[in-house]
């Protein structure tokens, strides 16, 4: 089978150090198997995602001299015109009855008390699912707005991540209910990822390991769809001398600044060594770095950088 793969990059600002590493590692798990690289833009939040930006990483990943054979800035590969899509998804979700408005506010959800997940994130405690019309109709009435949330089974999912390993969760005490659409209206990456990857046909998704945690859910809503999971692999994370996982706000490794200072050779070298596929971090192009990928090079524990 034709290995599809995929940069899904977010056009919130400048690709990070972390952003290049998964999209220089999707590039070449493709390109050494001979696949078919797609590139979706994931401008889903109208408030942070803007066509500048689009263009702008897409320039980005042309002087790194990553390349792809399907997508780019048309309309068809930006989901912020892929509404329709998921709009057929969320439906027939619904008619299995497994979406539920809820009315929580921010606050409302933190301080509910339901146990929290593994990584600190907060598991919603369910709380709107108990709600009867009349008292949706009374929120509704106060002029409050609800996202939509996915009803989860009481199931223990396993995926076994092509580079991770096995990562199991117990989808309703783990992970909980999930929304799939904001109360503005915005659909909620959960859902536009999985009916992107399925409806593009991507079959391997290599990307950073915060995303591990929302992969069982991720492939339960695959399945619930009627789809085919793709093969995942999560890449460690990057974090500092200190061992703190670097952040957007750490500038000095945002792709702006990092092209001020290093040929994109340079910096391809630099990422290759940080993945195992070459000793030193001595100047390499991405094709040079194709018949030294293997899974088996790459770290699997966080990756610490020194100073740039
Ligand atoms: N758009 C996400 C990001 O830029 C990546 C989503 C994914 O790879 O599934 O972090
Ligand atoms: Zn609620």
């Amino acid at each position: 089978m034709t290995v599809r793969g995929r940069f899904a990059p977010s056009p919130s600002g400048r690709m990070h150090l972390g952003n290049l590493l998964a999209a220089l590692l999707a590039w070449l798990d493709v390109r050494s198997q001979g696949g078919i690289m797609v590139l979706r833009i994931e401008d889903l939040d109208p408030q942070r995602c803007s066509l500048n930006k689009a263009e702008q990483l897409v320039e980005d990943l042309q002087w790194l001299g990553l390349d792809w054979d399907e997508g780019g800035l048309e309309p068809e590969y930006c989901q912020s015109h892929r509404s329709h899509h998921y709009q057929v998804a969320f439906d027939r979700l619904e008619a299995m009855g497994l979406v539920y408005p809820c009315y929580c506010t921010r606050a409302e959800r933190l301080a509910a008390s339901a146990p929290h997940a593994s990584d600190g994130a907060v598991v919603y405690n369910r709380r709107c699912a108990q709600l009867t019309q009349t008292q949706r109709d009374m929120l509704e009435a106060q002029g409050r707005r609800p996202a939509f949330r996915v009803r989860v089974p009481h199931q223990t999912v396993t995926v076994d991540d092509g580079h991770m390993g096995p990562y199991t969760q117990q989808l309703d005490t783990d992970c909980g209910d999930f929304i799939v659409r904001r109360s503005d209206g915005v659909w909620a990456y959960q859902l536009a990822v999985v009916v992107d990857d399925a409806l593009m046909g991507v079959n391997h998704v290599v990307r950073g390991c915060d995303l591990l945690t929302s992969t069982p859910a991720q492939a339960w809503l695959h399945r619930t769809l009627g789809y085919q999971p793709p093969a995942f692999y999560h890449l460690p994370l990057l974090v500092d001398a200190q061992g703190r996982r670097l952040s957007k706000r750490d500038r000095d490794l945002d792709l702006g600044v990092l092209r001020e200072k290093y040929t994109p050779q340079e910096l391809v070298g630099w990422l290759g060594w940080l993945a195992g596929l070459q000793k030193e971090p001595k100047s390499a192009t991405p094709r040079q770095l194709i018949s030294r990928f293997q899974w088996s090079k790459v770290p699997k524990k966080s990756i610490a950088i020194g100073s740039t």
